[in-house]
């Protein structure tokens, strides 16, 4: 009977070919779903949803592969895993960038109205969510899409406005005037957080308010001039001697002439300008809680434009910066403007459009956040909330601490619509889940609802419990709540895992998660953020179409460790695909040696030659280690090791031994130990490198027995356990000392440039261990091309030093001689001509650094160059003596 063709895989690995293959393998057969099976303990991570605004960028990419990792991981070791994906609406960021979109049609929101508006970012919305979800795709995240949530779904748009109305009706939500950050442009309220402060140099005014009847002044000093119009009082501080006498007294406000108090106040520092200080309630949160406590009155003098509005008579309708102007050459102009500083100082600007902000007093909506902060701040300090890596617990902590109100409503139309609504009878509120018909107060219909939104943060908040069903008590609330792992940057740290942590103890009285993994930034080569204004972004899909998403997955975790920001260059991800091709060519020489009608792959422990039971014990504490680094979430440690492994003792080494074995035909066959081992290490590096491994063990799996084949995918089949009595330490020295020695060897051949078919010759002295080496010198000689290598009984046996090269390792010696490797003579003459070049170099460099002129001009980073280049000239020198001694006759 004729032999089947063997089978053949294809010569290289091309990712394009084989990825969204599996993918859809694996999404038909179901294999994201988890079962829930309440006798176990679910493994449950909710990805923090992309911000429907854009495609994702490396960021998205990072935080993917980190959470696939660790579900392809949880899901092997036979936990239910979900991984429950989402988008974020991303009220004000979404709005910006539609509004700019209208803005290029001539249009604006203003003139296309509420519901148009909304119809057009609803749609663009929809576009981009397609666009995400398509990308998580390419990047093999094995997340449960039939689960998937949105934050403007009905589900969590109801849990939305639950929590709101639970936290009215515990008075932890109020309507307040407060100074809030105005961004004229975003024409919105923004949070303490949405702001980013930078340095300014500005100027310091200092300003004359004349005493109401008197010929006498107090000076103040501002940054703000134009605030004048807005101020109520000036204030001093109560211990400052200079000003004890005119407390009490009255002041009149320049070119508005208004008479104001003079009032002592703690809060006042005597230090600052002139130590007398206006107060402006309206416009700074300073001086707003000081007329609070003093009970003076608000002033507002900006419109929502930042235009002057009609308090600041006679500047109406001059903008901020111009009014400023104004004021100014009217201060001049009647003697009070004292002086001015140059002054530095920092000025908020809005994180979206970065416009100036302006302090404004305003009635917004807030939430009081103190009462929440304390549960979770237990919840971390006793323990039941771990943060990785752990010198973050304490920037957590001190922030809880020295919470603030959180301004949650926004002036925007993109978002949750305030779910409150505003009586035209009785002037009283109703605040409902379902949109009243009429006034919970006095039956009214003639109602209105708030026509603001909520921050969009205040959903993302909820959503580890609303995207499980909450506030229903759902089958999946009650199985995968609390969730296990909350994975994420550290960059919004409290802008979301903390408000998390607040809101998941307040709706459901439990934990959202118990451990925050929080990753670092990634930055390019020069260790820069990544960032589009900076143009140094890797397009995730660009990245994948080039190298692989293996490539791109192992590039953002290997060697990586929490909260520790990442390098992304060309090598890391050269590195990746390289190591796919590695993995490939070992595969594939193990598929085609492996018998065409499936091969016997038992082996009988006992039987063993030392390679075989030096590979299963090294792959046995890889087990080991992998498992432990998984476990404390140090994953770029655990993928470095597995590479080691297969690149290292795997392909390196173990493959090439096994190559000699079955060229002898030597028996027991190494295709047992080749495709134990082979296997196991496409399991262990599955939730790293998901395509190439599951299309590398397909490709193993059709070869081997039947019982075999009933395993659809490695999805499905069990992470590696390590097996304890596979570790042989006995085997380990051994063949130890037999890599060190065929490594000596081909080292030197590299050093002094010996042709590949060139035999050289070499002894070797191992000490005790020569007889069980001795064994292997076939297959020694093989590998380092030394023929005949010859065994030493003792030291002494080696031939006198001259003309050897003498290798001292670890546990053995190798000697040599320098004539088998080169010819003598040629490379006498070649070592005394690089001498005499060395020397030259060095005579020049001298005289160059001794050249005043030189020295002079020269700027000292090249004096410094040269002064190195001489060093290691001079190093290289004696390094070539060295070698010529070797070499004398
Ligand atoms: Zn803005
Ligand atoms: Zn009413």
């Amino acid at each position: 009977m004729a032999e089947a063709p063997k089978y053949e895989m294809p010569k290289a690995y091309e990712p394009q070919k084989v990825e969204q293959k599996w993918y859809k393998f694996w999404l038909d057969k179901g294999y994201f779903t988890p079962k829930i099976d309440p006798k176990k303990k679910p493994f449950v991570i909710i990805m923090p949803p992309p911000n429907v605004t854009g495609e994702l960028h490396i960021g998205h990419a990072l935080t993917a592969t980190l959470e696939d990792i660790m579900v392809r991981w949880h899901r092997m070791r036979g936990e239910p895993t979900l991984w429950l994906p989402g988008v974020d609406h991303a009220g004000i960021a979404t709005q910006v960038v539609v509004e700019q979109m209208l803005a290029k049609e001539g249009l604006d929101r203003h003139k296309l109205g509420r519901e148009k508006t909304r119809e057009r970012i609803r749609q663009w919305a929809e576009s981009r969510r397609q666009i995400i979800a398509h990308q998580h795709q390419r990047l093999g995240a094995s997340c449960d899409w039939s689960r998937e949530r949105y934050t403007l779904d009905e589900g969590p748009s109801r849990a939305v406005r639950t929590a709101f109305v639970r936290l009215y009706e515990k008075g932890l939500i109020y309507r307040g005037e407060r100074i809030i950050n105005w961004c004229p442009r975003c024409a919105t309220a923004l949070s303490d957080l949405e702001v980013d402060h930078k340095d300014i140099q500005g100027h310091l005014y200092y300003v004359r308010y004349p005493l109401e009847g008197s010929k006498a002044f107090i000076t103040v000093a501002t940054t703000r001039p134009e605030t004048i119009l807005g101020d109520t009082a000036v204030a001093v501080n109560p211990r400052d001697k200079r000003f004890k006498m005119m407390v009490g007294k009255k002041v009149i406000l320049p070119a508005v002439k208004r008479v104001i108090p003079i009032i002592a106040d703690e809060a006042v520092d005597p230090d600052f300008g002139t130590g007398a200080v206006k107060i402006t309630p309206a416009h700074d949160p300073v001086d707003f809680d000081i007329a609070q406590r003093q009970g003076l009155p608000l002033v507002n003098i900006l419109n929502p434009d930042v235009t002057m509005n009609e308090n600041a008579e006679p500047y109406v309708g001059l903008d901020r910066f111009q009014c400023r102007q104004a004021i100014l050459a009217d201060l001049e102009k009647d003697g009070l403007l004292v002086k001015v500083e140059p002054y530095s100082h920092s000025v908020g600007h809005c994180m979206r459009c970065q416009v100036i902000i302006e302090p404004l007093a305003s009635k917004q909506w807030f939430i009081n956040t103190k009462p929440l902060a304390k549960p979770a701040i237990d919840a971390v300090l006793d323990g039941r909330i771990a943060i990785i890596p752990p010198r973050f617990t304490k920037v957590y902590l001190n922030w809880m601490e020295s919470i603030r109100d959180w301004c949650i409503s926004r002036q925007l139309w993109w978002g949750h619509r305030i779910p409150v609504w505003y009586c035209r009878g009785c002037g009283e509120l109703t605040v409902a889940v379902d949109e009243p018909k009429a006034c919970a107060k006095c039956g009214s219909a003639n109602i209105e609802q708030d026509p603001d939104v909520l921050d969009t943060w205040f959903s993302s908040a909820l959503w580890t419990h609303s995207t499980l069903g909450w506030p229903d008590d759902t089958e999946d609330l009650g199985y995968f709540y609390p969730t296990t792992v909350m994975e994420t940057g550290y960059d919004i740290l409290f802008f979301w895992v903390a408000r998390m942590i607040m809101m998941g103890l307040e709706d459901t009285g439990d934990i959202p998660f118990s451990t925050v993994y929080l990753h670092g930034l990634l930055r390019d080569e020069k260790g820069e953020k990544m960032s589009k204004v900076k143009g140094n972004v890797l397009d995730p899909l660009d990245t994948i179409d080039r190298y692989g998403t293996d490539a791109l997955r192992f590039a953002l975790s290997t060697d990586i460790s929490p909260g520790n920001d990442i390098k992304l260059t060309a090598p890391r991800l050269e590195a990746g695909r390289n190591f796919a091709n590695k993995l490939w060519n070992a595969t594939r020489f193990v598929v085609r040696s492996l018998e065409p009608e499936g091969a016997n792959i038992e082996f009988k422990r006992g039987e063993l030659p030392v390679e075989d039971r030096w590979i299963l014990s090294r792959l046995s504490s890889t087990v080991s280690t992998v498992t432990r680094l998984m476990d404390n979430f140090q994953f770029g440690e655990a993928l470095r090791q597995l590479h080691d492994f297969i690149w290292g003792d795997f392909c390196d080494w173990y493959i090439e031994f096994a190559k000699i074995r079955l060229g002898s035909g030597e028996k027991p066959s190494p295709m047992p130990v080749l495709v134990r081992v082979l296997e196991t290490s496409l399991r262990m590096l599955h939730p790293f490198m998901p395509f190439v491994t599951e299309e590398l063990w397909q490709n193993l799996k059709r070869r081997l027995p039947s019982d075999w084949q009933k395993l659809e995918s490695i999805m499905l089949a069990a992470y590696p356990e390590a097996e304890e009595k596979a570790i042989d330490p006995e085997a380990e020295r051994l063949m130890e000392s037999i890599i060190e020695i065929i490594h000596a060897i081909r080292n030197a051949r590299a050093e002094h440039k010996v042709e590949s078919r060139r035999w050289i010759e070499a002894q070797v002295y191992a000490g005790e261990l020569t007889p069980a080496i001795t064994a292997y010198s076939p297959a020694i000689e093989t590998l380092a091309r030394a023929r005949p290598i010859t065994f030493l009984g003792s030291r002494e046996e080696a031939p006198p030093s001259k003309n050897v090269l003498a290798l001292v390792l670890k546990s053995s010696e190798v000697v040599i001689p320098m004539e088998s490797m080169v010819d003598l003579q040629a490379e006498r003459k070649r070592l005394q001509q690089e001498i005499e070049q060395s020397q030259a170099q060095i005579v020049s460099l001298e005289a160059r650094l001794k050249d005043k002129a030189f020295l002079s001009k020269a700027p000292a980073s090249v004096v410094n160059k040269e002064r190195e280049k001489l060093a290691v000239r001079k190093d290289k020198l004696e390094r070539l003596k060295q070698q010529l001694t070797r070499f004398q006759a």
